[in-house]
């Protein structure tokens, strides 16, 4: 191709035509043949051994959008239920820069101190735009990552808040029946997710910072209701003050919400997760928690309404879906929607239409 800069406007300049540019894809390159999938039974054994590789592929299945990868996984997590279940379940959040991860890596290892293993997961429906960054990065849980008996994966990534959190509701079933008797999930404080997180862990950790303003905290009322311990970071140096200040102003806030169904009182404790300071009294906490649920029946009581949660929450994720995703509902929906918009049609006459249609469709 002629080089514009060679046009008679530019006197005393010409520029040399390049050389043939070879193929940009190698033609020696051989296509990669994709690894055919496991067997169900392949997969269940090798999780059930404890093979990570293999709990790994197994979670990657849970997370594919691929009907046959959904219907392969479906069929791994029904045999791994009987072997799951044994495993304390607890929910971490806090905003970001909260010190989730620091935490994490410390909580994690004090946890492994014991032996045993632990599984951190995470749900942020965010990470369609960090593309799952959100553990992502090996650095933010640096010892944690290097340890043997912990396996760290980032949110599922895509998708819906309720799809997201259900394949970790999933994964948590593989990882159980993996060994792990310690499982982590971790959330960004800022939203719906907390309810997700709630609804598959045993405990709920809130940790917080002082001095954040309460909504940059996301302290909404329901976050705080939902919480059984709350955490203040960053209790080091200078800031052991303000810490224990919020320490106190958090316990008198916890005095006015009503008592909880476990008839545990959350408590307050600050810590560094930094300089690893009063980790171990954090998960004192955590130990006479499980010891009193256990004692009281709560615990069983909270998993059974989980899974009974988790049963209707899938129905209504994938109702939703099988209507949203249908071509002519789509179709009917935007017409629908204009004539709402410009008033000639009421928003519940307009709705009954597209159902009706919607269940002539099924014949319902
Ligand atoms: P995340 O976004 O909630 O995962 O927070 P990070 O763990 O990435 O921590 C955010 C920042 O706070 C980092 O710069 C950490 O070094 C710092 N940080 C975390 N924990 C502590 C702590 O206990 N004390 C102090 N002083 N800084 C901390």
């Amino acid at each position: 191709m002629e080089h514009p800069e060679n046009d008679a406007q530019y006197i005393g300049l010409t520029v040399n035509g390049g050389v043939a540019q070879p193929p940009v894809v190698n033609p020696y390159m051989q296509r990669r043949r994709r690894k055919p999938l496991p067997s169900v039974s392949e997969l269940v054994e090798g999780i059930l051994k404890g093979d990570v590789t293999i709990l790994s592929r197994a979670v990657t299945l849970v997370e594919s959008l691929a009907p046959d990868h959904y219907a392969l996984a479906q069929e791994v997590i029904e045999k791994c239920l009987p072997y799951s279940g044994k495993s304390r379940r607890i929910g971490i959040t806090g905003v970001p820069g909260a010190g989730k991860s620091t935490s994490i890596d410390v909580f994690g290892l004090h946890v492994l101190r014991d032996g045993g293993k632990l599984a951190v997961l995470a749900i942020d429906p965010s990470s369609e735009r960090t593309k799952g960054s959100i553990l992502g990065d090996k650095t933010r849980m640096e010892k944690l990552s290097q340890h043997p008996s912990a396996f760290i994966r980032p949110s599922p990534s895509a998708g819906s808040l309720g799809g997201v959190a259900r394949k970790t509701r999933e994964t948590i079933v593989l990882c159980e029946a993996a060994g792990y008797n310690n499982i982590f999930v971790e959330t960004v404080g800022v939203g719906q997710s907390e309810t997700a997180v709630h609804s598959m862990v045993d405990f709920f950790l809130l940790i917080q910072i002082a001095g954040a303003g309460d909504e940059l905290q996301g302290i909404k009322r329901g976050i705080m209701e939902m919480a059984d311990g709350i955490v203040i970071n960053k209790a080091d140096g200078d800031n052991v003050g303000p810490a224990t200040l919020a320490q106190a102003q958090y316990r008198s806030a916890l005095h006015l919400f009503p008592p909880t169904a476990s008839g545990w009182r959350p408590e307050v404790l600050t810590y560094s997760g930094y300089y690893e300071l009063g980790i171990p009294e954090v998960w004192d906490m955590i130990d006479r928690y499980f010891a009193f649920v256990k004692e009281n029946g709560y615990f069983e009581a909270k998993r059974q309404q989980q899974a009974r949660w988790w049963m209707y929450e899938t129905i209504d994720e994938q109702l939703r879906k099988n209507f949203y995703d249908n071509p002519d509902i789509q179709a009917m929906l935007t017409d629908c929607e204009a004539d709402v918009l410009a008033n000639r049609r009421s928003s519940f006459a307009a709705a009954a239409q597209v159902l009706d249609k919607y269940f002539k469709m099924k014949n319902l």
